[in-house]
């Protein structure tokens, strides 16, 4: 199984729509999995069949069980973290604010007050034209997005580990979440866009991503926007030797078929859908060359 991640430094480059017709391109057998969880929308062009559910215990927090709490406001004094509070009649915790550092278990006189895991979101296992997808989401406010991420690519490494390709829509930015999808993956498509934030992005995500050591991939979208700009991230690319294996020109068949919930490959031919094409075959020459490279 090869492990490919589309990423992208920032949000809106086009990365969610790519995958969907990479996953309706590419040829073999395939396991999907959206790590974007905290704007998961892959399952929104691939329109899965949830196959089960599962709850996703990301966070411990602090439960007071108010029969044994004699009021003393011990637990809201030493949280550093303002998560507990007196409502009224009776006090109470936060559980957005709550980190589980357990201070108030220690201070509570009465023994009130518990650690207990708390469910911060849902993995879904779902079934798509292409293969299985893994997808999840998290509760509005809830961290450990990068948890999350890592039990999703887990289920599907596990679930679906014969598959040729396991394609990963992965989360935008440099933080955490991207961290824990980049990491064990062979190949990083590395999605970016004609402008000055769009090459500052792809810089920091390219710098991210060489600690990880995988085979690293340039895709421009909408290159025809701003050509000078698309130019100076050629020139970069090449300095850096990153292969740019696409360039997919504005096309308004993109707002249409996200529209409908399809790939845009599966829209009928238009400009997008061609280079996506090129893209994708360039795309299976560099898994060509990676597999011989592993024999
Ligand atoms: S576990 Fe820590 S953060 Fe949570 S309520 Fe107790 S003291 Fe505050
Ligand atoms: S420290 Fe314990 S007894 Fe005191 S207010 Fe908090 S939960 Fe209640």
């Amino acid at each position: 199984m090869i492990r490919i991640a589309v990423i992208s430094g920032k949000g809106g480059t086009g990365k969610t729509m790519i995958t969907a017709a990479l996953a309706h391109l590419l040829p073999g057998s395939l396991v999907l999995a959206d790590c974007d969880v905290d704007a998961a929308n892959l399952e929104l062009l691939l329109s899965p069949k949830i196959i089960r559910t599962e709850p996703f215990m990301g966070m411990k927090t602090a439960v007071i069980d108010p029969t044994l709490c004699v009021q003393c406001g011990e637990c809201e004094a030493h949280c550093r973290f303002e998560a507990i509070a007196c409502d009224g009649d009776a006090y109470r915790v936060n559980p957005l604010r709550c980190e589980g550092c357990a201070v108030c278990t220690y201070v509570c006189p009465a023994v009130a007050v518990t650690i207990q895991p708390r469910q911060t979101g849902e993995m879904m296992y779902s079934d798509t034209e292409r293969g299985h997808l893994v997808h999840a989401r998290l509760v509005p406010g809830a961290g450990n997005s990068g948890l999350l991420v890592h039990a999703v690519k887990k289920t599907a490494m596990e679930q679906d580990r014969n598959c040729d390709l396991f394609l990963i829509d992965g989360p935008p930015g440099t933080g955490c979440p991207l961290i824990s999808t980049i990491s064990g993956v062979d190949i990083v498509l590395v999605v970016t866009e004609p402008s000055v934030s769009g090459l500052h992005d792809l810089k920091r995500v390219v710098e991210v991503c060489r600690q990880f050591r995988p085979q690293i991939l340039v895709a421009v979208n909408r290159f025809d926007l701003e050509e000078s700009l698309t130019e100076t991230i050629q020139l970069w690319c090449n300095e850096e030797k990153i292969p740019v294996i696409g360039k997919i020109p504005f096309d308004p068949v993109v707002i249409e078929s996200v529209r409908n919930g399809v790939p845009v490959t599966s829209a009928g031919a238009s400009p997008a859908a061609q280079a996506i094409q090129m893209l994708g075959s360039n795309l299976e020459q560099e898994l060509k060359h990676y597999r011989d490279q592993r024999k």
